[in-house]
């Protein structure tokens, strides 16, 4: 299917270091799966689960590194996942340049994946669109016994960027959906 194809198409692209739990936040999102099945899904575009944005239904279905999430009145939420790309500079600029959000992630239990925000954000403002939503995530809260950044630091840190802030769990499922749906939503609503 080409874009045409759709009233709107939106792009949610999930950029961080590795390790930070991107690819267990889409699956928990997805599969309720944590840890995610090994190997990438080949079927494609099987119909995993429907949700419902501003009263409207929601087909979620996944890809092979791309999960999408078309409505019934042909718009489709795309959510990419970002594999073996964590390295500066190595996520194309076509894929920057493409996305209607971004999804942000650290994690909170990892200070080098938080100190390395500063060069995500830059390669941001480098090639993302200036109308990009950027949500910022620490993820693993569950390991809060290893926590290296504190969530007033973070607050501080994504209110100084003008980003929204969420902390979530893909292993305890703690606002894993509110993320997505909160950011279709807003997508949505603006559009
Ligand atoms: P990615 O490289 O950013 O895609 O990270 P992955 O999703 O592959 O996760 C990296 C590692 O962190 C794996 O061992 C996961 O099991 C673990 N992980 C991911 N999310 C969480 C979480 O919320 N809590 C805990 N405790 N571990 C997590
Ligand atoms: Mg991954």
């Amino acid at each position: 299917m080409s874009m045409e194809d759709y009233d709107f198409l939106f792009k949610i692209v999930l950029i961080g270091n590795a390790g930070v739990g991107k690819t267990c936040l889409v699956r928990r999102f997805t599969q309720g799966l944590f840890p995610p099945g090994q190997g990438a899904t080949i079927g494609v575009d099987f119909m995993i689960k429907t949700v419902e944005i501003n009263g409207e239904k929601v087909k979620v279905s996944e890809r092979l590194s791309n999960l999408s999430m078309a409505t019934q009145e042909g718009r489709e939420l795309q959510i990419w996942d970002t594999a073996g790309q964590e390295r500066f500079r190595s996520i194309t600029q076509s894929y920057y340049r493409s996305a209607n959000a971004l999804i942000l992630t650290y994690d909170i239990t990892c200070e080098e994946s938080f100190r390395c925000l500063p060069e995500w954000l830059r390669e941001i403002e480098q090639y993302a669109s200036n109308k990009v939503i950027t949500v910022l995530v620490g993820n693993k809260i569950d390991l809060a016994e290893r926590r290296e950044v504190s969530q007033q630091r973070a607050e501080e840190f994504s209110e100084a960027q003008d980003m929204y802030y969420l902390e979530t769990s893909a292993k305890e499922s703690d606002n894993v959906e509110k993320l997505f749906l909160d950011l279709a939503c807003r997508l949505i609503s603006e559009a």
